[in-house]
């Protein structure tokens, strides 16, 4: 985004943009001055503004659980930022990626909260996870889908609108919006920019509770906009675009888990303007360092036994599968101990 506003300050013709875009997309070019389709003159001048390096972020650790893979990435300002790339058997790939280095929102059931706000990421850091040329070294696809569910409160972050435009650019990432799931807790004035500015991308809502006051307690952002406010805000979504959304409930045993959850969080989803455009996800708790020490994860049973109570009560719902829980990488959990 820089870069592109950068050219087009100084006069640079449109195709110089597009070469750069080309070497970001491609895997042989690390520095500015690797590419050589450009100009020397040009190449001194983005390497002196922006630095040697085309990618503004460096894989400093990498994990593998099975068909999980969670990358490391550190930024030029030396913030640490987490990638997790699940390989489903069927043949494609998802990315799960961070939008912040650390969180200011402070959920008692996540550790990236515990963390605090380090920094917004900008929209070339949010794209360079997707677009990184670890990657395609390592012979893999383009994600077939990306989802804002890392580290971060994605809609805390206005530059998460500039990613988008560069992910879904037939240019650039030239994923499909549909592809791309923005997970939130529930940042009601920009979730109605999102559905606005980007109505074909899926939305996840994190409702944890159906109770305003036991929500305050797991989503702290409740006490300023409420549950309900945001749920307005899919109302009017679904009526206008017809576009299922989702609503995370994250499992804590012995929290959230009872009959009166379960009654009221069904009610909660009938009283909508299309319930059946609202699916709810059913999240075991992955118990992580620095969240709420007395949470405990619910065992299967107990996930299924929710899942099908709403399920009887004519809500559509399924547990979220998670992979990678052994290193931590169940997305919206990240750890943060790098932090
Ligand atoms: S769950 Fe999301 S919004 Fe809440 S503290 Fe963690 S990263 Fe922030």
């Amino acid at each position: 985004m820089r870069i592109r506003d950068h050219l087009s300050a100084t006069g640079v013709p449109d195709f110089r943009f597009r070469q750069v875009i080309s070497a970001w997309k491609g895997s042989a070019a690390e520095t500015f001055a690797d590419i050589q389709a450009l100009p020397p003159a040009l190449r001194s001048d983005l390497s002196e503004r922006f630095g040697p390096r085309l990618h503004p972020l460096t894989a400093v650790e990498v994990q593998h659980d099975g068909q999980v893979e969670k990358v490391l990435f550190a930024a030029e300002s030396g913030a640490r930022i987490e990638t997790v790339v699940s390989h489903y058997r069927a043949g494609w790939d998802s990315m799960c990626v961070s939008s912040q280095a650390g969180c200011g929102l402070g959920c008692t059931f996540c550790a990236t909260g515990a963390v605090g706000l380090v920094r917004n990421l900008t929209a070339d850091e949010i794209t360079a996870q997707v677009m990184h040329p670890r990657w395609t070294r390592e012979g893999l696809p383009r994600p077939a889908s990306v989802a804002f569910m890392g580290m971060g409160e994605a809609l805390a972050n206005p530059h998460v609108f500039d990613a988008l435009t560069l992910l879904t650019d037939a240019g650039y990432a030239g994923l499909a919006a549909r592809r791309i799931t923005v997970s939130t807790v529930g940042f009601a004035p920009n979730l109605a920019r999102l559905v606005a500015e980007h109505p074909q991308v899926t939305v996840t809502l994190s409702v944890h509770s159906p109770f305003p006051e036991q929500r305050a307690e797991i989503i702290p952002l409740e006490r300023r906009y409420p549950l309900a406010e945001n749920l307005d805000v899919l109302d009017r979504h679904v009526v206008m675009t017809r576009r299922k959304v989702y609503l995370a409930y994250l499992l804590i045993a012995g929290v959230n888990d009872g009959d009166a959850d379960l009654a009221a969080l069904a009610g909660l989803v009938r009283r909508r303007s299309r319930p059946e455009l609202f699916h709810v996800s059913v999240i075991r708790y992955n118990e992580a360092a620095g969240a709420d020490p007395t949470y405990r994860a619910p065992n299967t049973r107990q996930v299924d036994g929710f899942v099908h109570g709403l399920r009887a009560r004519g809500i559509h719902a399924t547990r979220r599968r998670q992979l990678g829980t052994t290193i931590d990488a169940a997305c919206g959990q990240l750890h943060a101990r790098y932090l």
